[in-house]
């Protein structure tokens, strides 16, 4: 039989929004529990030369992660990244995380489990992955002034993206194999720019480099031609996956899969939060993940307060 422990939280997910409702529910002194079934640290655990984290000139993602577990830890919160989550019902009261090892019973669930965006399916994705293949245009486009830019991608998402690198590009490609999906605003937006080329029907079939991406090998399905173009960076938006399989059946999702919650990341069953990149929400940072984390934390501890109150 496992053994059953009560939580006042429960977080899962120890990204940025996990910790940082870590650090806040251990500083209000609030039994918590973190649980994480990868990497602590989330998406920006592997990331180098972060420039936009206030309070840092440029500070590599795993310095940045670890100073957050070491403040969560300081007061009291616990990390488990050993114990995964097989089963969560959030309905019921307390709400149940069972783990391979033990059930858990808390009061509140805060749900940090971010998200992954899809790579680039190619061998050498790993080899340039921060060294001219990039996956967050509003994080990495800065060090790309006046470069050549490729964006991989024909949604909103890589739309958006095309159309904000360019305030940064010399020269841009928008790469995507088959037809845009973007909205006609964006699209036409994006048509206008003298700078850009649009590529459709063209697959990405090679990066290659030395030390970092110089060129991308394409091939154009309508001609069947193969070009290679000289760039000096790719930004990859082929699509996201949000970690909310686990809550399918406990809470309504997004069309996109993502946890429908406003800026109070309350969601639709009292007592469970939504924080970071797995809230539906437009601007996905570690500046706002750090914020949701604080706002789930802080209304956690209020939701608290008042059922302790009418117990
Ligand atoms: C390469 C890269 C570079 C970036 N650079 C920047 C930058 O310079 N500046 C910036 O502001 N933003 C940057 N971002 C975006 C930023 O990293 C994210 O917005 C932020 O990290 C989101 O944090 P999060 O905690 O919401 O989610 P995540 O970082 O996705 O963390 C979620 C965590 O939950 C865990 N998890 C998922 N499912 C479960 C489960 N079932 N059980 C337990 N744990 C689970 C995951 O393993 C993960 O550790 C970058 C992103 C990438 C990918």
């Amino acid at each position: 039989m496992k053994e059953r422990i009560h939580k006042d939280v429960v977080i899962i997910g120890a990204g940025m929004a996990g910790l940082t409702a870590a650090l806040y529910c251990g500083r209000m002194n609030l039994d918590t529990l973190v649980l994480e079934n990868g990497l602590i640290g989330g998406q920006i655990a592997n990331a180098t030369d972060i420039e936009n984290y206030p309070g840092f000139v440029s500070v590599k993602g795993g310095d940045l992660i670890a100073t957050v577990q070491t403040q969560a830890e300081n007061f009291g919160a616990v990390i488990d990244e050993f114990d995964e989550i097989e089963k969560v019902s959030l309905k019921t009261s307390p709400k149940i995380i069972e783990t391979q090892e033990k059930i858990y019973e808390a009061d509140v669930v805060i749900i940090a489990s971010g998200m992954n965006r899809r790579k680039l399916p190619l061998p050498e994705e790993k080899k340039f992955s921060g060294r001219g293949v990039h996956y967050c245009e509003l994080c990495d486009g800065h060090a790309y002034d006046g470069k050549i830019i490729a964006v991989a991608g024909g949604g909103n998402a890589a739309v958006d993206a095309a159309n904000f690198l360019t305030k940064y590009a010399k020269k841009l490609y928008l790469i995507h194999r088959s037809e845009l999906r973007a909205d006609d605003f964006s699209q036409k937006r994006l048509r206008a720019n003298e700078k850009v080329t649009i590529m459709l029907q063209t697959d990405i079939k090679a990066l290659r480099g030395d030390k970092r991406l110089e060129e991308v090998e394409v091939f154009d399905k309508k001609s069947g031609e193969v070009k290679t173009l000289s760039i000096d960076g790719i930004f990859v938006n082929i699509g996201v996956e949000p970690n909310t399989q686990l809550f399918k059946d406990e809470l309504t999702l997004t069309a996109g899969g993502r946890i429908p919650a406003g800026e109070d990341c309350k969601t639709e069953i009292a007592g469970v939060f939504a924080a970071g990149d797995v809230r539906e929400k437009e601007i996905r940072q570690l500046t706002t993940a750090a914020a949701d984390g604080t706002t789930a934390a802080l209304l956690a501890e209020k939701y608290l307060a008042k059922l302790h109150e009418t117990k």
